[in-house]
């Protein structure tokens, strides 16, 4: 019998880059997913080196035909990653609408199709595993995060629920939701990212093993790191009336 395959997206840098190598390192053939075709040959081939395969599909997942091919991977898969997401930063009116609904498309649309896809195929196997990355950033109304916020709240809404659907089907489902990690994600989000405390951030290796750890406990949702837990379970229990407050005052200072 050949090893399991694991499709993750996103994988070609940061927390994407991670689960590769991570689902390689445990005996999976991966699918390596997103649009830096050069990135992603150059890290299948240090993978492939470990004794697992590692297959390139290089894709942009906004684009429907793109997206359409690799649904039709995700069909047969063990394990999906929907790690592929981006996010953009500064008051709502300001920024591109046309990059706000690309955000729109990438983080919700193309997870939502992915995981369609994949769930039926490991409904009717009686086993797999999806993990959805959303953020701490979906707890609560992110200002000068708006469209970012409200596509990780989604994403943890509704994997929770397809976690509770799928209860017994022997698919696991899980939303991992990290805070500040250093990858490229702040840089292309023009997050002014500097001023965050040290204490705050964690590393792409750490978040990814929290998020695969909990797959495998079939956990509902994953929040990787202590000072993440505190944050997220603050954010839960304080009234958004006083969390998006704080946002905004975040943003003033980031601004000014
Ligand atoms: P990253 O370093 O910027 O990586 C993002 C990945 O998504 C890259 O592999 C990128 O590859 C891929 N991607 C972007 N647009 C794509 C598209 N249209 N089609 C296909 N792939 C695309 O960011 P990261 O921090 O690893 O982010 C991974 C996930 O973690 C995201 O969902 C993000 O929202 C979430 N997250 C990150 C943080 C953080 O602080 N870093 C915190 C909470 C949650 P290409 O450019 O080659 O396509």
């Amino acid at each position: 019998m050949g090893n399991r395959v694991a499709l993750i997206t996103g994988a070609s840098v940061g927390i994407g880059e991670q689960f590769a190598r991570q689902l390689a390192a445990r005996g999976y053939d991966v699918v390596l997913v997103a649009r830096d075709a050069a990135r992603l040959e150059a890290l299948a081939k240090e993978i492939e080196t470990g004794g697992t395969s590692a297959a390139v599909l290089p894709a942009d997942l906004t684009d429907a035909s793109q997206l359409a091919t690799v649904e039709a991977r995700a069909r047969t898969v063990d394990v999906l990653v929907n790690n592929a997401g981006f996010g953009t930063f500064g008051p709502f009116h300001t920024l591109d609408v046309d990059v706000e609904l690309r955000e729109i498309n990438l983080n919700v649309m193309a997870l939502v199709r992915l995981t369609h896809a994949a769930a039926a195929g490991m409904v009717e196997r009686g086993s797999g595993g999806i993990l959805n990355v959303s953020s701490l950033a979906g707890f609560q109304p992110g200002p000068a995060n708006a469209t970012y916020g409200a596509t990780k709240a989604f994403v943890t809404s509704f994997t929770e629920a397809v976690h509770e659907e799928l209860r017994g089907t022997g698919v696991r489902v899980t939303a991992l939701c990290p805070g500040f990690t250093h990858t490229e994600f702040q840089e292309r989000a023009n997050v002014p990212a500097s001023d965050v405390p040290g204490f705050m951030w964690q590393e792409a290796p750490e978040v990814a093993r929290a998020g695969l750890d909990g797959l495998d406990k079939n956990k509902a949702i994953v929040i990787p790191g202590a000072v993440n837990k505190v944050m997220g379970n603050l954010s839960v229990i304080t009234p958004h009336a006083i969390t998006r407050r704080v946002g905004a005052a975040v943003l003033k200072r980031a601004s000014s």
